[in-house]
């Protein structure tokens, strides 16, 4: 990377602003999934152990112009202090004399956590007075390690930057970087992409950049219907993009042309209503009834994208193959979990992003086998998308 890292910083005795992402769910003031602390340990003992004052801030939920209790980063310091078996001190806001007090009293290696900068609405619109106040926590050194927040140009994650002498990414950061961009700049191939979810009209620049650079590209989820519909083919009651299926014309023309491996399912399973209990049936694509919605891919599908996916040395996955939340409709995308797993652990590198397909892969039990589980779900889009996410441009280069 040309970018400045934590690994080349010296740290010892001076206050380091680390943006994490703490953005963990609370229940009665209780962290109740923990996943996002855990990804930034590395990073974290990295700055102890290099005798850093470690000053952190993050954002949680949307808070509404102001302090709200219900979003305070206070049960996830207390989370931290557990998992790093050490005190860790908490200001009750992200600047103002507090702050400054308790990042002053910081000795090496210890470690205090702001209150939710999102507090403050000048956060979001990356406001340089609050990013100079950010800025002042710290002896001139700031470390990115919120991936998932990457792709926001706001106060803690691109306008602090201007005031530090220093801009470095974290080791999360780093790992997000390196796997998601030689996928994007130079995969080894053959390189699959595996898209799903709702929308199309979400994935519309994933789906357009990825043609430049994969070798095929596997459609499911509620997005196929709209290119299902675009080519002519009956979709019944199934989730549509009315004004994308010119798009989706253009997209698929597109792949005709450059001889693309673009597939669409080929056959579906099928029920009366968006419902749990309503009795799942199979048809080919083309025999959809008028009266029927698609809520997931069929095993005709299942078993071509499989065989695409074995052959595969580059996999990116994002969205679900289905409705995988109802169990009827879950089998598409459980089995290309598996079958994405089962690549990896023949040698491709797999790399999995976006919180339904991050789920699908843990229910199916197959995390562990997965390369690389990134932990942006907006960030990895926009990165895939072949957008520069203004995070990592504003750190400092090498
Ligand atoms: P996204 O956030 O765009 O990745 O979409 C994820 C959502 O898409 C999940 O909640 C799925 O239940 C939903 N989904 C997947 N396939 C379908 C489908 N065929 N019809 C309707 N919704 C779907």
């Amino acid at each position: 990377m040309n970018k400045l890292t934590i690994q080349d910083l010296d740290l010892r005795g001076k206050r380091v602003f680390i943006r994490v992402d703490f953005n963990v769910p609370l229940k009665d003031g209780v962290v109740t999934d923990d996943t996002r602390i855990r990804e930034t340990l590395p990073t974290l003992r990295m700055a102890i152990q290099k005798g850093g004052r470690l000053v952190l801030a993050s954002h949680l939920g949307r808070p509404k112009g102001g302090p709200d209790p219900k979003y305070s980063l206070k049960p996830a310091a207390k989370k931290l202090e557990e998992l790093l078996g050490k005190p860790v001190a908490f200001a009750s806001d992200c600047v103002g004399a507090e702050a400054e007090a308790k990042s002053k009293a910081l000795k090496d290696g210890d470690v205090l956590v702001l209150e939710n900068v999102r507090f403050h609405p000048e956060e979001e619109k990356n406001d340089e007075a609050f990013s100079k106040q950010l800025a002042a926590l710290c002896d001139g050194v700031f470390v990115l390690d919120a991936f998932g927040s990457a792709h926001r140009a706001h106060a803690s994650v691109v306008g602090i930057t201007k005031f530090v002498k220093q801009a470095a990414a974290g080791l999360l950061m780093e790992k997000e970087i390196a796997y998601i961009g030689k996928a994007v700049s130079n995969p080894t191939r053959p390189f699959t992409a595996i898209l799903g979810g709702a929308k199309v009209s979400d994935k519309i620049e994933v789906v357009e950049n990825l043609m430049k650079i994969a070798d095929a590209m596997l459609i499911g989820g509620g997005m196929a219907y709209t290119f299902l519909k675009a080519k002519g083919l009956p979709i019944g009651k199934s989730l549509v993009e009315e004004d994308k299926i010119e798009l989706a014309k253009k997209i698929l023309a597109d792949a005709k042309q450059k001889n693309f491996k673009f597939l669409l399912p080929s056959d579906s399973v099928i029920a009366p209503e968006f419902k749990a209990d309503s009795p799942a049936t199979i048809v080919d694509v083309s025999a959809m009834p008028a009266d029927q919605m698609g809520l997931d891919i069929g095993p005709k599908t299942i078993a071509a994208y499989k065989a695409e996916i074995a052959k595969s040395e580059t996999i990116v996955w994002n969205g679900p193959m289905g409705v995988f939340e109802m169990p009827a409709f879950a089998k598409g995308t459980l089995e290309i979990a598996k079958a994405v797993a089962a690549a990896t652990t023949g040698g491709a590198i797999s790399i999995i992003g976006g919180g339904d397909s991050v789920a699908a892969v843990h229910q199916s039990g197959v995390a562990k086998q997965i390369s690389h589980i990134s932990t942006g779900g907006g960030a990895s889009l926009e990165f895939l998308g072949g957008r520069k996410l203004p995070g990592v441009e504003a750190l400092t280069n090498k």
